[in-house]
């Protein structure tokens, strides 16, 4: 192996702590407590891993934790009335519909139902129009986890080649768009990309976000690259085991790559630490407070 490896939960556990302590200081200094309010609807079992996590990490760097589990029958009217008391809950400074929602209810309408202030994911059609024009938005956290690692690693993304796999509205676009802020020359591939292996070797960065187990193989890779997976793939691992693995064949790009992100390991847990940061940011956001870096 030659890429040296990103340690996404080393770095998150970094970012936590410097939430923690942005926390205690708007505790101490303005008496300031940031919540997050997480809406589940329905009993997805992945979802509910995803919010019981949410909940204990916002509790463990010193924020207010709110839980909004509701049926999965639940109606539209039902589900805005609960958005709707948490926009005007001063207490509530981020607010987390988790997806997806059961195909009843219209994703869009809900999000877009969130004050722009609280939407701590970033999926607000405000929150995009803001990042797609370069201005200040709430930036959807797993690609800017993505990003602080890639920051991190590199410094300067001037002028890199950039190959984000997968469009998305939740993770490929909003990629795109922070790298291109970056400066990198960006590219946006997906399922009808032309010699999609050419198109990646050109890249100084490939994210990858489809959702294919191990589809990106090391010879699609130009050596020295860094590669960021944020796919999240359960695969059978023989005798009854599944395990997880990325969009990216590990081993054979690890191989080439000059860097790359582990699945598990990786992306995940950045997500949550960014969810954290971006609370603390709406919150000082909300009273007028300068935020942290
Ligand atoms: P989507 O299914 O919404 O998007 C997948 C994208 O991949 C689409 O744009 C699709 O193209 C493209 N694609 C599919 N097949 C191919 C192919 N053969 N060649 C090229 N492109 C292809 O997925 P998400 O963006 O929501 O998630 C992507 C992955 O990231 C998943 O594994 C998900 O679990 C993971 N994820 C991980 C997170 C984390 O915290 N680490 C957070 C969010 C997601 P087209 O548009 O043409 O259909």
């Amino acid at each position: 192996m030659t890429a040296s490896i990103i340690d996404g939960k080393a770095f998150a556990a970094g970012l936590r702590d410097t939430v923690a302590g942005h926390v205690a200081a708007l505790a101490a200094d303005h008496g300031l407590v940031p919540g997050l309010a997480v809406v589940l609807v329905g009993e997805d079992p992945a979802s509910q891993v995803y919010v019981r996590s949410k909940g204990k990490m916002t509790v463990e760097v010193g924020m207010r934790s709110f839980e909004h589990r509701l049926a999965a029958d639940t109606d539209e009217a039902t589900l805005l009335k609960v958005i709707h008391d948490l926009n005007n809950d001063p207490e509530v400074h981020g607010i987390l519909v988790q997806l997806p929602l059961p195909d009843h209810l219209d994703s869009d309408l809900v999000i877009n139902a969130i004050d722009p202030a609280k939407d701590v994911d970033g999926f607000h059609i405000s929150n995009v129009g803001l990042l797609a024009t370069g201005q200040k938005a709430m930036v959807p956290c797993t690609p800017l986890g993505c990003l602080l690692m890639l920051r991190a690693h590199h410094g300067n993304l001037s002028g890199m080649e950039a190959v984000v796999i997968g469009r998305s509205n939740i993770v490929g676009k909003p990629m795109a768009q922070l790298l291109l802020g970056e400066s990198c020359t960006v590219t946006i591939a997906h399922s009808r990309t032309r010699d999609l292996p050419g198109v990646v070797r050109r890249a100084d960065i490939v994210v990858a976000a489809v959702g294919r187990a191990q589809m990106v193989p090391g010879d699609w890779i130009k050596p020295g690259a860094t590669v960021i997976d944020v796919g999240i793939n359960r695969i059978d691992a023989g005798e009854g085991k599944t395990r997880l693995v990325g969009d990216v064949d590990f081993d054979s790009a690890a191989a080439v790559a000059g860097a790359i992100t582990p699945v598990p390991g990786g992306v995940g847990p950045m997500t949550i630490a960014c969810l954290l940061a971006n609370t603390v940011t709406a919150c000082c956001r909300a009273n007028g407070l300068p935020e942290p870096e």
